[in-house]
C-alpha cells in the first residue's frame, strides 16, 4: 500500500477579531513533506498579526485543514505555540553557543535553572551537568510535538525534484501544520545546523555560510542603509553646529 502523503490546506488569509481566517473557496490543498525548514523559521518569528496572516497564506493554519469545519483559529493560541517553541528554539541556540565555550551563554542556561529544575530530581552541579538537563528539556519538548505523528518511510522522488530512485527518508504522517513544524524543528536538531541570530532583526536562521551575519540579502540591506542613514545624519547634524 502507498503511504499516504500529509496534505494540507493554505490560501488568502485574514485576520479578524483575535481570529486568523483562511477563505476556503479559495484555498489549495498541497503535500507538507514539500515544505523546508523556513517554515519553522518563519514561525518562530512571527510577531503579530499581520505576520500570521502572511504564514497562513504559505503554510495554512495550524490545526485546522482540509478536514476541518471552519478553517479559523485564535491568535492567542497561535501565539502560545509560537512562544512555546521560540522558547525551545532559543536554548537550543544557547546550549550550542555554551558548548563552543561562550561565557555569557552558559550564564544565561545557568539562568534558565529555576525553570527547568522541576522536572529533575536533582539540580544540575556543573556546566556539564546543566547542559545534558537542557538537551533532555529540548528532546522531550520536541517529543510532545510529534506524539501523534506517526512515523513513516518515503521515497524522496515523492516530493522532491531530481531526488534519486533508491533514496528514503523517514517522513510523519503529521496530523496537522503545527506537529509538522515540530518535525521540522527535530530534523533541524538532527542535522545539527549552525545556528544564529540575525544581527539586524534578531531572527534565527540556520547559518550555511560561517561569514553570514544576517537572516536575509533583505536585512543585511537594510542594515547597510541603516549604517550608512546613521553617518549621513551624523555628519549632517555636526555641520549644522
Ligand atoms: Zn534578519
Amino acid at each position: 500500500m502507498m503511504f499516504e502523503a500529509p496534505r494540507w490546506m493554505r490560501g488568502p488569509a485574514r485576520y479578524e477579531d483575535g481570529w486568523v481566517e483562511i477563505n476556503r473557496a479559495e484555498a489549495e490543498t498541497y503535500d507538507l513533506m514539500t515544505v523546508g525548514d523556513e517554515a519553522f523559521f518563519d514561525f518562530v518569528a512571527i510577531d503579530g498579526a499581520e505576520d500570521a496572516v502572511q504564514f497562513a497564506q504559505h503554510y495554512g493554519l495550524l490545526r485546522q485543514g482540509p478536514d476541518s469545519g471552519e478553517l479559523r483559529e485564535s491568535f492567542i493560541v497561535w501565539k502560545e505555540e509560537i512562544d512555546h517553541l521560540a522558547a525551545a528554539l532559543g536554548r537550543y541556540y544557547l546550549l550550542l553557543r555554551a558548548a563552543t565555550g561562550k561565557k555569557g551563554a552558559l550564564d544565561a542556561l545557568w539562568g534558565l535553572q529555576d525553570t527547568i529544575a522541576s522536572v529533575f530530581e536533582q539540580d544540575a552541579a556543573t556546566d556539564e551537568e546543566l547542559m545534558a538537563q537542557v538537551t533532555m528539556i529540548i528532546g522531550g519538548d520536541v517529543s510532545a510535538g510529534l506524539l501523534n505523528s506517526p512515523l513513516a518511510l518515503r521515497g524522496l522522488v515523492e516530493y522532491e525534484e531530481g531526488a534519486l530512485p533508491g533514496l528514503f527518508a523517514f517522513a510523519p504522517r503529521s496530523p496537522h501544520l503545527l506537529a509538522h513544524v515540530y518535525y521540522l524543528f527535530a530534523l533541524l536538531l538532527l542535522e545539527h545546523k549552525p545556528l544564529d541570530m540575525c544581527t539586524h532583526c534578531l531572527r534565527y536562521f540556520p547559518r550555511i555560510d560561517a561569514r553570514q551575519r544576517y537572516c536575509s540579502p533583505e536585512c543585511s540591506q537594510r542594515r547597510r542603509w541603516r549604517t550608512w542613514d546613521e553617518k549621513h545624519r551624523h555628519g549632517r547634524r555636526r555641520k549644522q553646529k
